[in-house]
């Protein structure tokens, strides 16, 4: 989708600091960190959520919680926080399925 920020940094039309990506699968920094490491794990495939993503490409919603972990243990030790926010009060803004990545620090629930 042409109109989706995800997508458009998936193809490489816009710039992030990409810190692993598969065949399925990208990961990049958040430009706005909530934590000492916060990071996009973003599926290829656009899907509004990640409630579309367990219906429609359960194998690569697997997978991003894998590259999670993968990322963790380079950064945060293996520990982390994994949020979806799915819909607007939840706090979503882009409607492309992504996990944040969180860790570094100490969170609380204070932390997003
Ligand atoms: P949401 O609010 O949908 O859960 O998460 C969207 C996230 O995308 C936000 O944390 C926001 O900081 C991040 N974001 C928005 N625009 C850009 C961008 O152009 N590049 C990167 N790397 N992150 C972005
Ligand atoms: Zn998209």
């Amino acid at each position: 989708m042409t109109d989706c920020l995800f997508c458009r940094i998936a193809a490489g039309d816009i710039p992030a600091d990409i810190v692993a990506r598969t065949d399925t699968v990208i990961a990049f920094r958040d430009i706005a960190p909530k934590a000492p490491v916060h990071v996009l794990v973003v599926p290829f495939a656009h899907v509004a959520n990640v409630t579309e993503a367990a219906a429609q490409i359960p194998t690569v919603l697997a997978e991003m919680v894998q590259i999670a972990q993968r990322i963790a243990d380079a950064e945060t030790g293996g520990e982390f926080r994994l949020v979806f926010n799915t819909g607007p009060t939840a706090g979503q803004s882009v409607f492309h399925a992504h996990g944040h990545l969180l860790g570094g620090a100490e969170l609380t629930w204070d932390d997003a």
